[in-house]
């Protein structure tokens, strides 16, 4: 295509910035908090966490624009009730810090259609729609830009979000190749259990905002009894004792993996604890609901003051114009603009 370039010379600085994107679908849920979400939290510790509300890939699929809105500062208030923290985080709204979508046209002129069309949550989503927007298409190419503006080191994600990061490492280094040092090439890190929580109705789909009925999603906002009636609706198997084994026994299996990320045991070391599923089903009742009551506390303190999320995220998105300047100036000058 085209030489290398020569504008830049110096390789970009390597980055310890670890970006976490939460699109606004759908409420979130316990596979949020525990694959994405705590992880942010307690990355927060070290400096250059990223966390941003990616509204505008809420639009590649049939949406409603004032449920997009209110599920927007909705996910923004948990965000900050589970504990993301502006002082220390960088956090803002994606469609407010347009840098991201000039890098994701840059990106797209450095990227295959065919490399678009082999996402796999591309051929899932599409398959099962009747009309497609280009949007959902080029998406993972906005999330290569979401993450390459800030010269992410690190995305930690959960492992659905592989092929994307591998994207997103593909497009970076080949951009680099082309045009001269311009992007740290990230990785995708996971947490140590519950990277994938399942859905409790059906264990071999993930637990997701947009699942059909959202009885086996473990929203966090659910109330306490309902957390517990679908913790105690959880699909397990006809087996009598309670033993840690994903493969045979997906359902068990995820039930213990959600209380060890609750408690921090060993899935294996707890399944121990319980000889039959009922005591193992309100064990994990009762770790669910302790874990989010002091998030629903907060988040309803927050919630009565909307202005001031809104605030927060305003300032946020000053601050990210600022801190991708030079990216996005770089990557400007790379590729031949003026
Ligand atoms: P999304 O719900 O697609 O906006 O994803 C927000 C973050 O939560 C991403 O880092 C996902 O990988 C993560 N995530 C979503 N669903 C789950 C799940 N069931 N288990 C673990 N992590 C998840």
């Amino acid at each position: 295509m085209t030489t290398p370039g020569t504008a830049l010379t110096a390789p970009p600085a390597a980055s310890l910035r670890r970006i976490s994107g939460f699109t606004p679908t759908g409420r979130l849920h316990l596979g949020n908090l525990l694959g994405a979400m705590v992880p942010t939290v307690a990355g927060q510790d070290t400096p250059g966490t990223v966390v941003f509300l990616s509204d505008l890939h809420a639009f590649t699929v049939e949406h409603n624009p004032a449920t997009t809105r209110a599920t927007t500062i909705e996910q923004a208030t948990l965000l900050l009730a589970a504990g993301v923290d502006p002082d220390r985080s960088l956090f803002y709204l994606q469609s407010q810090v347009p840098a991201h979508t000039e890098l994701h046209y840059l990106l797209e002129c450095a990227t295959g259609v065919g490399e678009a069309q082999r996402m796999i949550q591309f051929k899932e989503k599409s398959a099962a729609q009747h009309q497609v927007r280009l949007s959902l298409l080029t998406y993972p190419v906005l999330m290569a830009a979401d993450i390459l503006l800030h010269q992410s080191a690190e995305v930690p994600v959960g492992d659905d979000q592989d092929q994307h990061v591998e994207l997103a490492r593909d497009v970076a280094t080949r951009f680099n190749a082309r045009y001269g040092a311009t992007f740290v090439v990230p990785r995708a890190v996971h947490p140590p259990t519950a990277a994938r929580v399942m859905d409790l109705a059906d264990p071999s789909r993930k637990m997701s905002k947009s699942a059909p009925s959202g009885g086996g999603t473990l929203f966090l906002l659910d109330a306490p009894d309902v957390l517990r009636r679908k913790v105690f609706r959880a699909v397990t198997d006809s087996a009598s004792d309670v033993r840690y084994d994903p493969a045979a026994r997906p359902g068990v299996a995820n039930l213990l993996e959600i209380l060890s990320a609750c408690v921090g045991r060993s899935p294996g070391d707890l399944a121990d604890d319980f000889d039959s599923y009922g005591p193992l089903k309100a064990a994990v009742a009762d770790a669910v609901i302790d874990r989010v009551r002091p998030i629903q506390r907060r988040y309803a303190d927050l919630a009565a003051d909307p202005a001031y999320v809104r605030a927060i995220l305003r300032d946020g998105a000053e601050r990210a114009r600022i801190a991708t300047a030079d990216t996005i100036h770089r990557a400007r000058t790379a590729i031949g603009l003026l």
